[in-house]
């Protein structure tokens, strides 16, 4: 039967069109139907409300973006020739993130492996998928591990997917803004997608998109600052991180026999892990779980899931590291409050970088033909210092109300007579 052309709507892009059969067979594929389940930005939504929106819409607008800058350059330059190429890079665009697990960034921080070690195995792993990526040619797969790895063999397909000019910084960016409903993350992609050339095989930036880059670079800066990084957020992955560090525990001692069969793989080694099990657990699945967790008898996992599942979150203070008396002491208050410091009082840095100078910098083609740097052309991106921030997360009952030992927290946190959680 003959393949007609698929026009999905978007709210970022308005038209997401799949010309190529082979494409939609990759869409259809259950590892990328996966990512409907898996929310693109974790748990932002307990901040942001309306960021809602999956890694599928995301992966879809990642392709879209690519295949408009393939375009782009086909008609500037004639690459890419070969259409093995083509489809390499939109596969990669539409698999990227792939391997993403549940509240993902969380996740990686309580099991060791990364989601691109994940993506690496789904793509061999996962029978359907790797028989879609056969249907190409037998060294299909290898070579998209490659791009997504960088390793150098593909180095235009590899920039535009994993630069600080790619296309899935374009699509997240736009449409967390989108989502989250705020302004400032917005920029001209239309525009950013003319301003790129081609020169020997790598990606420029053209002297008169600047002022389009620097909107880009911007666009970046604020949603990490207001959105990514967000305290609310960040102390809503650590809940979530705290529930699967606990349930993890309990399992291991034998004292957690509720735990549905298809989850029990969060609790083994991950290597011993198979891509079925891995992609069997996705947001919908981790809910479940944290509803089955609020139910067991250990009063530390089933509180800590309510609090997550009833959105009592942690309150986040903005402060210096503690000292190793100020932990001690805070560790004290909370035991006396009947919180287990281990699950209740957490620290961490949340670093800003909207631009990395070292290294990678967007590299400009000037008008006289010469090459440079974006930093060095625009003052702006120059002033975008990397900065981080401390922050400590705990029950908002050990910082507000009426208990005899709040008092007492306070002055840990602040020196005595000062107050201002956030
Ligand atoms: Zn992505």
């Amino acid at each position: 039967m003959r393949f007609t052309e698929k026009v999905l709507k978007d709210p970022v892009h308005d038209e997401i069109v799949v010309d190529d059969p082979w494409i939609w067979d990759l869409i259809n594929t259950a590892a990328v139907q996966r990512l409907r389940r898996i929310r693109q930005l974790g748990t932002s939504y307990l901040t942001f409300h309306g960021a809602e929106h999956s890694r599928f819409t995301h992966s879809l607008g990642v392709y879209e973006t690519m295949r408009r800058v393939l375009a782009a350059f086909k008609r500037q330059s004639g690459w890419p020739e070969n259409p093995r190429e083509q489809k390499l890079a939109l596969a990669a665009a539409l698999l990227h993130d792939v391997g993403h697990g549940p509240f993902s960034h969380t996740f990686e921080t309580v099991y060791p492996i990364h989601h691109e070690e994940w993506t690496r195995r789904i793509l061999v792993e996962d029978a359907e998928m790797a028989a879609v990526l056969a249907e190409v040619d037998s060294d299909f797969a290898s070579d998209l591990i490659g791009i997504l790895g960088k390793r150098g063999n593909y180095r235009t397909v590899e920039q535009l997917i994993t630069s600080q000019l790619d296309v899935d910084r374009m699509d997240y960016l736009l449409r967390d803004a989108l989502h989250t409903g705020v302004n400032y993350g917005r920029f001209e992609l239309g525009r950013l997608i003319r301003s790129l050339v081609l020169a020997d095989g790598d990606v420029l930036l053209r002297e008169s998109g600047i002022h389009t880059a620097e909107q880009y670079i911007l666009a970046r800066y604020f949603m990490y600052t207001q959105v990514y990084l967000h305290p609310v957020t960040i102390g809503s992955d650590v809940l979530v991180g705290n529930i699967l560090r606990r349930a993890g525990e309990l399992w291991e001692a034998g004292e957690l026999q509720q735990t549905p069969s298809f989850l029990q793989a969060l609790f083994l080694d991950q290597g011993d892990v198979s891509v079925e099990e891995y992609l069997a657990i996705d947001e919908s699945t981790l809910l479940y779980a944290f509803r089955v967790f609020a139910g067991v008898k250990d009063p530390v996992l089933s509180d800590l899931a309510c609090r997550f599942l009833n959105r009592r979150l942690f309150a986040p203070i903005v402060r210096a590291e503690p000292s190793p008396e100020e932990w001690a002491a805070l560790r004290t208050a909370a035991r006396a409050m009947g919180f287990h410091p281990e699950y209740y009082i957490s620290g961490r840095y949340a670093a800003v970088s909207a631009y990395v100078y070292r290294g990678s910098g967007i590299p400009v083609l000037l008008t006289d033909g010469t090459k440079s740097e974006l930093s060095r052309e625009s003052r702006l991106v120059r002033s975008l210092i990397p900065d981080k921030e401390y922050r400590l997360f705990l029950p908002k009952e050990m910082v507000e109300g009426d208990h005899p030992m709040v008092e007492r927290v306070q002055s840990i946190l602040y020196g005595t007579g000062r107050s201002q959680p956030l």
